[in-house]
């Protein structure tokens, strides 16, 4: 599993250019499950790190990035019939080597090698990813899971077996209906005490966002003990029976349950930051203004066409990012260099300030704002006083 601090570890990560130092990244995207000969996916994995060789002999590129080349070259040959995307982050100038399985979502293979890592394909897949608890309840069992990028983990469950019915109590029947009030009771205190340890495990931090996996006839039942802010985080639920059902069928579930919420998500908070960005409140559009907000710390969520792509400078001494093409620095007056494409140095600062980078497809109104929106957590060129000092 890619932990939280792995990944700012890698959006942190900046390879010494001046010793010649290079950050290699590796994606590998799998073919289709359908086509069962995993024939063209070695291939054109190889094919792209041998180009990637190639290029850096001809630029005359130091013998750790040849080494590290050589390296995933070797990976991607046994990466036949590997179900998952994988990926490799890598600097052997600066002794870094990580690999990770991902979910087989990457777009294509593709290697890169620049300054940082390209974290692009990951920022798609997990930009706006909540730690995520996945819990399956019946009327006596209860298993939770944390999922993150297709990877399930099991926690402790609960389980309160209940009390055999009819055959229990008394004979023919005469005490079934007090053995069934009994059965019932049962099952409500034990939907209490699982709706519980959901509110200690969110009060600790363990989860933000919960699904949940139950018969539906258990839901209302079960719904009316949670409390209210751990009720508020539910995202959604599935049907399953928890005795019989495989964890790969829990992951896929909610895996589809969650991704139907981040489009949502997505979709709300960009109309949020259009609308607020007209009204002059907690919105900003385009390129320029975003950026701005960036480097002011106000944005909380980020909303990008999913294709989107643009120019710009960024100061290699202060960090300044400005989208006109100047050649010096309008902080500290030092030379710029060019980027052929913002997002690579926008998604690090996503990622180490824990802003929700949202990718969506089709949105017109977006497209018109630049293909780019901000929703800022507040602003700092409005004075909340204004309004008394007009009155005044
Ligand atoms: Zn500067």
């Amino acid at each position: 599993m890619m932990t939280r601090d792995e990944i700012r570890e890698l959006a942190a990560f900046q390879a010494d250019e001046s010793k010649g130092a290079c950050a290699l990244s590796f994606y590998f995207q799998p073919d289709p499950p359908q086509d069962c000969s995993h024939r063209r996916e070695t291939i054109v994995a190889k094919e792209v790190v041998k180009q990637a060789l190639k290029s850096a002999e001809a630029k005359g590129k130091n013998g750790t990035l040849h080494a590290d080349l050589e390296r995933v070259l070797d990976l991607a040959t046994n990466l036949r019939g590997h179900a998952r995307g994988r990926a490799v982050f890598a600097c052997g100038a600066q002794h870094f080597w990580k690999e990770f399985d991902l979910p087989p979502r990457l777009g294509a293979t593709h290697i890169y090698l620049q300054p940082q890592f390209q974290l692009k394909p990951l920022a798609a897949l997990l930009g706006a990813q909540p730690t995520l608890c996945v819990a399956m309840v019946d009327r006596q069992r209860a298993r939770f899971f944390d999922l993150r990028l297709d990877d399930l983990r099991e926690r402790q469950g609960i389980v309160h077996m209940l009390s055999r019915s009819g055959a229990n109590y008394g004979y023919k029947g005469y005490d079934g209906g007090h053995a069934e009030r009994r059965v019932a009771e049962e099952a409500l205190q034990h939907f209490k005490a699982v709706s519980e340890r959901l509110r200690t495990d969110r009060e600790k931090g363990v989860w933000e966002r919960l699904i949940v996996g139950c018969q539906e006839s258990n839901w209302p039942e079960f719904e009316t003990q949670l409390h209210p802010y751990v009720r508020e985080r539910v995202i959604g639920r599935f049907s399953a029976d928890v005795a019989s059902v495989a964890n790969e069928e829990i992951r896929d579930r909610a895996n589809s349950v969650l991704n139907q919420w981040i489009v949502e998500r997505g979709r709300t908070k960009a109309s949020e930051a259009l609308n607020l960005a007209k009204a002059n409140g907690r919105g900003v559009t385009g390129l320029r203004r975003v950026l701005q907000a960036l480097e002011t710390g106000e944005v909380q969520s980020i909303c990008l066409n999913e294709n989107y792509s643009a120019h710009a400078v960024a100061c290699a001494n202060c960090g300044h990012l400005d989208a006109h093409m100047i050649p010096a620095c309008v902080a500290c007056g030092k030379p710029t260099r060019e980027l052929s494409d913002v997002s690579d140095a926008i998604i690090p600062i996503a990622i180490r300030r824990d802003i929700e980078l949202f990718y969506l497809k089709d949105h017109p109104e977006l497209d018109r704002a630049g293909n780019i929106a901000a929703l800022l957590r507040f602003r700092s060129d409005q004075n909340r006083t204004g309004q008394i000092a007009v009155a005044s």
